[in-house]
């Protein structure tokens, strides 16, 4: 009976959906979900997966959360939404006051949003409008790393790396950046000044045109799950400081302890100018993200012509969503989040590194609560999920790449599942 119904939904599915990044119909066909709680999602024929992605970084305390679920369903009876154009409500400020207290020290203002794309295109808004209301409008490119991912939206996807990204796709209509190598010195590699060699030769040359410098601190994400040396961010930082140019950090991915510390800029104590935050910020439950900016970037831009930031999305600080970021981020300072993090990067160490023996693996790495074991030539998808959904686990690889980054809250058995899994599915 259930597995008719599974096999309707993903029938009826392949009629008339889009999947991420993929054909219609989807060659692959979806994992038909029926609910989710804790680490694991049911599908509707009954099977239970512990889900190694969280779902996309997102979901640090497990689904169905009753602290979380408390959280929305209380701010429900109050209001799910109301416009924030000259409006404003407790919600928004207690999680801005929360947010502001949590970061890098010298933020000062936060702009609530959609989605991580969404704020990563107002904190380029705010880097161009930052040097316009300064009267020096020819800064506004950006300076970037290849191997980055900041987004889907035109202007993130100019500064996403230009092969990943397909910029031969979209030709003339991303804006031209200006591109840096990726850092090859990995997280805990020895630190060699030549690693900033040629960022440093394009901020020199180049600085007159340039806004601000963005990247992801210490993890690149999506464009290729790399570490990189702290020592790599604040050389960034001394760069910026010393050829006045705005650092803008994309933690959409690393922020909320996922790499071992709150954040990703606290490996190299750096502080940016303008911080994006997203994915995890609602502990997973809705869509939502942040864009924070130090003083005087907002008061240059609130005080000098036009005086505005042109942005304002309809859901701006949707209710629903600073109420459950608040409890979300409430749920990770009343847990030891460092300790299981910290737990869970020994066991993804361990648990993964007889991959590195295998003839298909080219790289296997680990830092905080994300595991990647990278493989000399693109995964087989299909072949691949197949297994391991076999072993009872959900992951979703990508190029040469199959990785994982569990829910905080995943005990020693399920991170040993998921590690063995990977191992198995490459053997
Ligand atoms: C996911 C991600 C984004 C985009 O966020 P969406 O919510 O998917 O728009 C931007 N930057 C980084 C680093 C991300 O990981």
């Amino acid at each position: 009976m259930s597995s008719a119904i599974y096999k309707d939904l993903v029938e009826r599915d392949g009629a008339v959906l889009w999947h991420p990044y993929s054909a219609a119909p989807a060659p692959i066909s979806p994992y038909a979900v029926k609910s989710a709680s804790g680490t694991r999602l049911t599908l509707h024929d009954g099977r239970q997966l512990i889900d190694g992605m969280s779902s996309w970084w997102a979901v640090i305390h497990g689904y169905n959360h009753p602290v979380l679920n408390a959280a929305m369903s209380a701010q429900l009876e109050e209001m799910a939404h109301v416009m924030f154009g000259g409006l404003t409500h407790e919600p928004a400020i207690l999680l801005a006051e929360k947010l502001l207290a949590i970061t890098p020290p010298g933020l000062a203002k936060v702009f609530f949003c959609d989605s991580g794309s969404v704020a990563v295109e107002v904190a380029i808004k705010m880097a161009v409008q930052y040097w316009f209301s300064l009267g020096k409008p020819a800064k506004k490119r950006l300076l970037t790393i290849r191997q980055g991912y900041h987004g889907d939206t035109f202007a993130t996807m100019s500064v996403c790396d230009p092969v990943n990204g397909m910029h031969h796709l979209f030709s003339d209509l991303v804006m031209p950046q200006v591109f840096a190598e990726a850092p090859q010195i990995p997280f805990d590699g020895v630190w060699d000044e030549c690693e900033i060699d040629e960022i440093k030769e394009l901020v020199e040359t180049r600085h007159q045109e340039l806004a601000a410098i963005i990247l992801e601190p210490i993890v690149q994400g999506a464009g290729g799950m790399r570490f990189y040396h702290p020592q790599y961010l604040s050389r960034v930082r001394d760069l910026c400081d010393e050829y006045d140019l705005l650092l803008i950090a994309d933690e959409i991915a690393t922020g909320f302890g996922r790499t071992g510390e709150l954040f990703a800029c606290n490996h190299a104590s750096v502080t940016p100018d303008i911080l994006c935050l997203g994915k995890a910020l609602t502990g997973g439950y809705m869509s939502f993200a942040a864009t924070l900016c130090k003083g005087f970037v907002s008061e240059v831009i609130s005080q000098k012509g036009p005086g505005i930031l042109m942005h304002g999305p309809t859901f701006m600080a949707n209710p629903m969503a600073c109420a459950v970021s608040l409890a979300s981020i409430g749920l990770l300072e009343n847990s030891p989040w460092r300790e299981s993090v910290a737990e869970i990067e020994g066991l993804l160490k361990a648990g993964l590194e007889p991959c590195r023996e295998l003839s298909g693996v080219k790289d296997v790495r680990v830092l905080g609560a994300i595991g990647v074991v990278e493989t000399k030539t693109p995964v087989d998808v299909k072949r691949v999920q197949e297994l391991v959904v076999a072993r009872g686990v959900w992951l979703r690889p990508f190029a040469n790449l199959c990785y994982t980054m569990p829910p905080f809250v995943a005990g020693a058995g399920e991170v040993k599942q998921i590690t063995s899994a990977i191992c198995s599915a490459f053997s």
